[in-house]
């Protein structure tokens, strides 16, 4: 790909920097403020897959936008060379953001990056983002905790280094907790096994939530016995997460959500804060 040309150096001299930002689960509205600084202060923005079109469309047209996206194993560039630029970038003077699905440190690689950068002397800070569990609770109507009900909650991947699942699911099947599955959705049929095999009962209520908070979010509800089924539904989009336990069967009496109907976050809305928020 010849989008970016490593050996161009800033004219000025100051030292270049690297802003590791969460661009949250896709609705622009919930970039946190410092993100949306950190795009406007931007000279390069490396992204991932996942990060929104909307999203993109808040980044200033001067800006160097680089694609090194991943999505389902697909790597456009492989972690290392994604961190090889994004290091020359930044050792070249330019202040750079590192603009990644969700938050950073949640199944994003975000802690490989801070090594490289601190390795290499490079400063960098982190802009936490709203992790897809949180979104798929919050727009798929269920909560992760609930007094009496869940009392804890732990977000895995079906996904692990090499590409396998996670074999034993004992110590996940935890009564009153909730379990969210990131990276699960090709992989149901043998979280569906696993979870059963280690004993959570198959009438476990269960809900898969695809493109939380975006317009085309779709959810399907059901039981761990119909993980499998629920997850090859054609029209259920990626990217998608898991949700088991028992709040998941709330989620229908809940809902509140309707696709297309949030209010509407576009950069002219976002300077306006900016600007009120300088005077
Ligand atoms: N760093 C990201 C996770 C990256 S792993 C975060 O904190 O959210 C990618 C997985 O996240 C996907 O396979 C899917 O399980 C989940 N995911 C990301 N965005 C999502 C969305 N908008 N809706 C549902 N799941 C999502």
């Amino acid at each position: 790909m010849s989008l970016y040309s490593l050996s161009q150096r800033r004219s000025d001299t100051s030292p270049g920097q690297v802003v590791l930002v969460g661009a949250g689960p896709g609705d622009p509205g919930l970039l946190t403020l410092h993100a949306y600084q950190a795009l406007q202060e931007a000279e390069v923005v490396l992204y991932d897959a996942l990060v929104s079109q909307p999203i993109l469309d808040l980044i200033p047209p001067n800006v160097e936008c680089i694609a090194v996206g991943k999505r389902c194993g697909a790597h456009s560039l492989p972690q290392a060379e994604i961190e090889r630029v994004m290091l020359a970038k930044a050792a070249a003077g330019y202040r750079v953001v590192r603009l990644k699905g969700g938050d950073p440190l949640m199944f994003g690689r975000g802690g490989e990056e801070m090594l490289a950068l601190k390795l290499a002397g490079i400063p960098f800070r982190v802009v936490p983002g709203v992790t897809a569990a949180s979104a798929c609770a919050a727009y798929g109507a269920m909560p992760l905790t609930h007094r009496g009900v869940a009392q804890g909650v732990t977000f895995v991947t079906g996904h692990g280094k090499d590409g396998q699942p996670i074999s034993d699911w004992s110590p996940y099947v935890i009564p009153g907790h909730t379990l969210v599955i990131y990276m699960g959705l090709k992989r149901a049929a043998t979280i569906q096994q696993g979870l059963m095999a280690a004993g959570m009962p198959a009438q476990m209520p269960v809900a898969i939530v695809g493109q939380a908070s975006q317009s085309g979010q779709q959810r399907v509800n059901g039981t761990l016995g119909e993980l499998t089924t629920l997850a090859s539904q054609p029209d259920l989009p990626s990217p998608a997460a898991i949700l088991v336990g028992e709040t998941t069967a709330l989620a229908d009496s809940l809902d509140w959500f309707v696709a297309g109907a949030q209010p509407d976050v576009n950069s002219k809305s976002l300077d306006n804060i900016f600007d009120s928020a300088a005077m």
